[in-house]
């Protein structure tokens, strides 16, 4: 290997042909952060890459960095993800989490790459091996939030940091619920709740406590914590990325979650 040249582990998130045989190939590093390298005459010799240069594709690949469009120089693929690929609906998962993960992680590397490469691995694991469902769908979307700096405010006032509890000068149960901005990115307390213009989901607290755990271990989520969870979490992803993903809306339109 010469100079300027690194070895690094990476899943594949994103891949387009380019000119007559190159390809465009985006991937998540284990050791060099996100990666959008350019594979020259890939199209045309398939030995240097081999099947590598394909989404859902865990790959060893040699780069030489560039500012911009990294060289691709060869790679091998370590696991490919054939159950994932040979089923629609997981597909359909597949596709929402690697694009939302490219949406949400900037070019380039930093201290919490790792950890995001990891946490895309062990969904791609998941999502290969088992019965993959909106609760794993949810908890994949608050890490990777959590990771990258987004987290909602789940359990305190995003307006004075108290921490929330179920409202309780109302009347019925349905209306202890919490209420959650999406455009502001957590919850309210009953105080700060009545100051807002902003359009509120009220949720219930048990439904806030589950998705604040579900960022750092597993959780089982209800029927009723996934009706609430999917009412805020897709609009607050939405709201921070300035557009909404279609892969979600082929993902919703395909599962009906
Ligand atoms: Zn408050």
């Amino acid at each position: 290997m010469k100079m300027n040249e690194n070895t690094t582990r990476g899943l594949v998130i994103k891949c387009s042909d380019y000119g007559e045989s190159d390809k465009i190939v985006t991937f998540i590093s284990r050791d060099l952060g996100k990666i959008r390298g350019i594979a020259k005459g890939a199209r045309r010799s398939l030995k240097r890459f081999g099947g590598c240069l394909e989404q859902f594709s865990l790959v060893d690949m040699v780069v030489r960095p560039r500012d911009g469009l990294s060289l691709l120089l060869e790679g091998k693929v370590i696991r490919n993800y054939k159950k994932i690929k040979a089923d629609i609906d997981k597909i359909f998962y597949g596709t929402y989490l690697l694009d939302l993960t490219n949406s949400l992680v900037g070019d380039g590397h930093d201290d919490n790459m790792k950890d995001i490469f990891h946490l895309l691995l062990s969904a791609l694991e998941t999502l290969e091996e088992c019965e993959y469902d909106e609760g794993c769908l949810r908890e994949y979307e608050v890490r990777i939030l959590s990771k990258v700096g987004y987290m909602p405010s789940f359990l305190n006032c995003i307006s004075c940091g108290k921490e929330v509890e179920p409202y309780r000068n109302r009347i019925s149960t349905m209306d202890m619920n919490i209420g959650f901005s999406s455009s502001k990115g957590g919850v309210f307390c009953e105080l700060c709740e009545k100051r807002v213009d902003d359009r509120l989901e009220f949720i219930s607290f048990g439904t806030l406590k589950t998705l604040e755990a579900a960022t750092h271990k597993k959780v089982s989520f209800t029927r009723h914590a996934l009706l609430e969870s999917g009412k805020i979490i897709p609009p607050f992803i939405s709201h921070r990325l300035g557009k909404r993903l279609k892969s979600l809306d082929f993902l919703e339109r395909v599962k009906g979650i």
